[in-house]
């Protein structure tokens, strides 16, 4: 069930560090999305673009959506319309339907760069490598409805706490070094998406700026 005193503790503590909380709905029930908007919060985050096209339909049209998860590029059109901020950007293909789709809709979409910091394979994301590849090319330049806005990850599912904190350290290394390097004139580039249930605090102490968290605000997740 829902955790409204959870949702409050969390929220007043990263208020006080000016951190972001994205409260990840994704397999909720409608009920327990309307009663956290009720409590006056209205920033989710969903994994598939079908569940916010239909969640948009029965939820207030003030609620920033954040897309969280592997987005294929058949899917960009019925994202884009509802989209605020896509955390999980993988390829210069993707970037680029993004920016298609955006333009067709008169907007400008926010996105973060994926890394890839698991130890597992079946994580999503450009390695250190790959994105610095890309931002050399300069073509996101030339992308004028899409705005690279900084970076998410996802550490490695284990216990050891020490190996999530040295993952995120790695992450925000990596941010500063392509800040400095590529966006020194940009104030866009500010954003550290780090931080789910189980390592938000972590990620809290190694400079998040938004965290995703799911489970401990809304419960376990039921369909
Ligand atoms: C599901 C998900 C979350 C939230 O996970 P919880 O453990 O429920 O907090 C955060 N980020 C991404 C990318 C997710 O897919």
């Amino acid at each position: 069930m829902i955790n409204i005193e959870n949702y409050l503790k969390i929220k007043h503590k990263l208020d006080s560090k000016n951190i972001k909380l994205v409260a990840v709905s994704k397999k909720q029930p409608l009920e327990r999305i309307k009663y956290l908007y009720d409590s006056g919060h209205k920033i989710l985050g969903e994994n598939q673009a079908q569940a916010i096209r239909e969640k948009h339909k029965d939820l207030p049209a003030d609620i920033e959506w954040h897309f969280i998860g592997h987005l294929q590029t058949n899917k960009v059109k019925y994202l884009v319309p509802f989209v605020s901020l896509i955390h999980s950007v993988d390829s210069k293909k993707l970037l680029k339907e993004i920016n298609k789709e955006a333009l067709k809709n008169h907007k400008t979409i926010d996105c973060l760069l994926q890394i890839h910091i698991a130890q597992e394979e079946t994580k999503y994301g450009f390695n250190e490598e790959e994105v610095k590849n890309e931002l050399d090319s300069g073509e996101y330049k030339s992308l004028s409805n899409v705005k690279i806005c900084g970076l998410m990850g996802m550490a490695t599912f284990t216990d050891d706490n020490n190996q999530i904190r040295n993952e995120f350290q790695g992450l925000k290394r990596l941010f500063d070094e392509l800040k400095q390097a590529y966006f020194r004139s940009d104030s866009t580039f500010k954003e550290l998406s780090i931080g789910m249930s189980d390592d938000y605090e972590i990620a809290i102490d190694e400079g998040s700026t938004i965290v995703r968290i799911g489970t401990i605000i809304f419960g376990p997740r039921t369909f």
